[in-house]
């Protein structure tokens, strides 16, 4: 017999619905008809294939509230902030519509040759294995630019959000994307491997754990399959002594707090110099202090549940460790089944749990240092490298570190964000390979040359 999904609201514990996983017969349908639909589909004019991009942004905006709140229903997110997930969605429509077809052009390069040139060729069915913290916009990212670049994906999708993986696949049949171009497979991780495994499937994209990069890493490498992952954060918020706390307080509690605290590039270190310690601590206690907890559809919440009661298990469990080798709880650690409060930690060393692992949750660890120079090692003392951000009234010093980052972003009195016109990806333990802008739509290419006499 066929296992189950079952998906919860984990704001009302109530089961919202229940799904079958497909057989392994028709998991094997849908990978032949992905293949099949590739050999039309990477023939398309680009404009054929652009245009459709900006359908699926109108479909987006007409059902807008309809999405959104699927997302809070299926994964606790805050309503304004699931409205704000499906707008990112259509501005990353609308960066892919108007630049792929120059993106994607043939580039010329003067040799010897008569001609010479890159051409950027699909490579067929890519698979993807999504998480389910952004699950419109993490699929979306990923499935515009390489749908645009000639490919045929298959979405394996977090469990918990099926209901949103097959929203966005109606959304592309809707629009007219050919039958086979996006299709989502409700599937275990057995089906996952034999698919990663299939000659058909040419590269695997994974946003997810380290956990599960290791493990789909391990698999794709043994077949020697391109892959992109794009894995957990531990990122750093250097606050300096000349830092503007007025300006940018409530960027630094966003950038810890958007989305209940479970996104990969959130500030979970605040390593704080001395000078400011004090004046940052209140103001940042103040304001996480004022954030309203409640119903996810409500549209004042700022703060809902965890994704789901086992994610704030783990949570639990890293705070309670770091309390025991020292940490003070300076505010909240409150929890009720998936919700947990907002909470602010100090005492913090680097042996502690809150300091070593990534906290997928509204817990701010801070850090006292006495100067920059402490403040740029702890920061790097990480075994991920999504990003690092720093507020400093002092911009030039601060760009002389660029070069110092090991991580894939940077961000200057900014928190660190993505934007579909920039590249977004990772280093170390967060993964390779890059997301978004001209990076993301040539990813899943063969750039290959062609030399004309
Ligand atoms: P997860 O448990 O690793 O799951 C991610 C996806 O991988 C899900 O679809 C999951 O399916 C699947 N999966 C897990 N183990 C697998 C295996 N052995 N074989 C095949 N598929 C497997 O992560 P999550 O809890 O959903 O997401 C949170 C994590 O994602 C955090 O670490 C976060 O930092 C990271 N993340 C990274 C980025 C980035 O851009 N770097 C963005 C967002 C999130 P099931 O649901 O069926 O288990």
């Amino acid at each position: 017999m066929a296992k189950e999904i079952k998906t919860k609201n984990p704001y009302t514990n109530k089961t919202i619905e229940t799904y079958r996983y497909f057989t392994s017969e028709e998991v094997s349908e849908i990978l032949l008809q992905a293949d099949k639909t590739f050999q039309i589909w990477k023939i398309k004019p680009i404009s054929t294939r652009t245009d459709l991009i900006e359908k699926v942004a109108d479909n987006l905006c007409d059902n807008r509230e309809h999405f959104a709140a699927l997302i809070s229903k299926e994964m606790g997110k805050p309503i304004t902030e699931s409205l704000a997930e499906i707008d990112k969605c259509i501005f990353l429509c609308d960066f892919y519509a108007k630049n792929s077809e120059a993106l994607l052009a043939d580039a010329l390069i003067e040799t010897d040759a008569q001609e010479s040139f890159i051409s950027y060729d699909p490579l067929g069915v890519i698979l993807a294995i999504m998480p389910w913290n952004f699950p419109f916009w993490q699929v979306l990212r990923f499935a515009i630019p390489t749908l645009t670049a000639g490919n045929t994906v298959i979405l394996k999708h977090a469990s918990n959000v099926t209901g949103c993986a097959l929203a966005i696949q109606e959304i592309f049949e809707n629009v007219g994307y050919p039958m086979g171009c996006f299709t989502t497979v409700l599937a275990d991780h057995n089906t996952v491997e034999e698919l990663i495994k299939n000659d058909l499937v040419k590269a695997v994209s994974l946003t997810g754990s380290e956990k599960a990069g290791k493990k789909v890493g391990e698999i794709a490498g043994s077949q020697l399959k391109k892959l992109v992952l794009e894995l957990g954060g531990n990122n750093a918020c250097i606050v300096l002594n000349d830092a503007d706390l007025d300006t940018h307080i409530d960027t630094m509690v966003k950038a810890r707090m958007l989305n209940t605290g479970q996104s990969c590039i959130a500030a979970k270190r605040f390593i704080v110099e001395a000078g400011i310690y004090e004046q940052f601590l209140e103001q940042f206690t103040e304001k996480v202090a004022n954030l309203r907890s409640g119903d996810p559809l409500e549209e004042d919440s700022q703060i809902g549940t965890l994704a789901r009661p086992d994610l704030a298990d783990i949570l639990e469990e890293q705070v309670k460790i770091s309390i025991e080798k020292g940490a003070n709880i300076h505010y909240g650690n409150e929890r009720n089944q998936a919700y947990y409060q907002p909470t602010i930690i100090t005492e913090v060393t680097t042996d502690m749990p809150v300091f070593t692992e990534e906290t997928f949750g509204p817990v701010a660890a801070i850090i006292k240092v006495d100067d920059k120079e402490e403040a740029y090692k702890l920061a790097s003392q990480t075994s991920f490298g999504l990003g690092t951000m720093i507020f400093t009234a002092d911009v030039e010093d601060a760009k002389k570190h660029i070069i110092h980052i090991e991580d894939g972003a940077f961000f200057i009195n900014e928190m660190v964000k993505s934007d579909p016109r920039l590249p977004f990806g990772g280093t170390k333990n967060s993964g390779y390979g890059r997301e978004l802008s001209k990076e993301g739509l040539l990813a899943f290419t063969n750039k290959k040359t062609v030399y004309i006499k």
